[in-house]
């Protein structure tokens, strides 16, 4: 048996949550988030089962966006975060990509340039994020400036970032919407406000575009819901197997510091996974994996190759048997937790170790 730790990349689980999300915003347009290599799904795979459904999609780097355009993705592409040097900028006119323009400093390069084919822009306003975005009160000057550019294309669009829109008690979103109404409300061009959580919990950030994430992979942004709550589907299904069962006596205790202690004279599985995989090092003992349908739980600390498991909950449990850690039948939302992070961390986080495999079909 070779080391186990495999990705299954559910491609129509992807397409399925893009018409879930479709479904719940069926006037917007959808700039689908692929930034991160597609959140550790692979930018690649995402784009080309997404391409002919969607009307962008959004990258966090001219490589990002270049690495799609050489794997022959010809959808339009978004810089989320524009241009970082001058001279990404006839690279951007020549890819025919879109981009974000997030500050003063990018409209003062942008006045200077001339490009062989003018840029389609987004201002990006700072709404109350307060991370990138030029401030409410300037944008209609900005705005002007922008228009009188002969590298931006006409017209221009404009965007904002929520901040806490995955807290359904939070104030901000209902904030940042009127900062961004009173801010370009009078002035002409498409908008595009949410995220995943925006647009599944805040029916007014539905604009001419939205732009989801972390929904598209099948995952729930807010700490309350799992996505099935949505009628969502995992789209990454994190596997590997059993790779030894031992016997261990009571008061025997597991792993480096020996954390874990055995209440009584019980089977421990253990399960090549570890963080050296992407598995998140800080999952609490206790943190849920899933054999033959029956959850187990971790205990001891989780090693860089392997975790070990807890084998009582599933006596029947053999060597060779294939044990999921989040996806299908086990959320990723909830090891997230459990771990003391968010699911994007871990989505991203898988490791070039682990062997991706796509699956066409879904098998839930
Ligand atoms: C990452 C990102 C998103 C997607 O956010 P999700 O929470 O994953 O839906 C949307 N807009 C911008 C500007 C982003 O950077």
């Amino acid at each position: 048996m070779t080391r186990a730790a495999e990705a299954f990349i559910s491609t129509s689980a992807l397409r399925h949550n893009l018409e879930r999300i479709n479904q719940t915003a069926p006037q917007s347009k959808i700039t689908a988030i692929i930034k991160a290599n597609g959140y550790g799904h692979g930018i690649v795979r995402v784009a080309q089962a997404l391409e002919q459904r969607v009307a962008a999609f959004g990258v966090a780097s001219i490589e990002e966006a270049l690495t799609l355009r050489e794997s022959g993705i010809a959808q339009n592409i978004i810089l989320l975060a524009g241009f970082f040097e001058p001279g990404e900028l006839q690279i951007i006119s020549n890819y025919k990509f879109s981009m974000a323009i997030h500050s003063q400093s990018q409209i003062d390069i942008l006045e200077r340039v001339t490009v062989s084919m003018p840029i389609p822009v987004w201002l990006k306003i700072d709404t109350g994020m307060h991370r990138l975005g030029v401030p409410a009160a300037m944008a209609e000057n900005l705005w002007r400036r922008l228009m009188a550019c002969s590298a931006v294309a006409k017209p221009i669009g404009f965007m904002t970032h929520l901040a806490s829109a995955d807290d359904l008690s939070s104030q901000q979103t209902q904030e940042q919407l009127e900062c961004f109404k009173n801010a370009v409300g009078h002035l002409p061009g498409e908008r595009s406000i949410a995220n995943s959580a925006g647009l599944l919990a805040w029916t007014q950030t539905r604009s001419h575009c939205i732009r989801p994430g972390l929904a598209l992979y099948g995952v729930s942004p807010f700490a309350e819901t799992t996505a099935t709550h949505y009628g969502l589907q995992p789209v990454m299904t994190l596997r590997s197997r059993l790779m030894a069962i031992n016997l261990y006596k009571q008061n025997d205790s597991i792993g480096y510091n020996a954390t874990w202690t055995c209440p009584e004279d019980m089977p421990v599985g253990v399960v090549a996974i570890g963080y050296g995989d992407g598995y998140p090092r800080h999952a609490k003992i206790g943190t849920p994996v899933l054999i033959r349908g029956v959850r187990v739980p971790l205990v001891g600390r989780v090693s860089m190759d392997t975790i070990c498991v807890d084998l009582r909950p599933c006596p029947s449990a053999e060597v060779g048997d294939s044990v999921t850690l989040w996806g299908q039948g086990l959320p990723v939302e909830e090891i997230a937790h459990s771990a003391n992070t968010i699911p994007y961390e871990l989505l991203c986080k898988v490791t070039p170790r682990v062997k991706f495999v796509e699956e066409n079909s879904s098998t839930c």
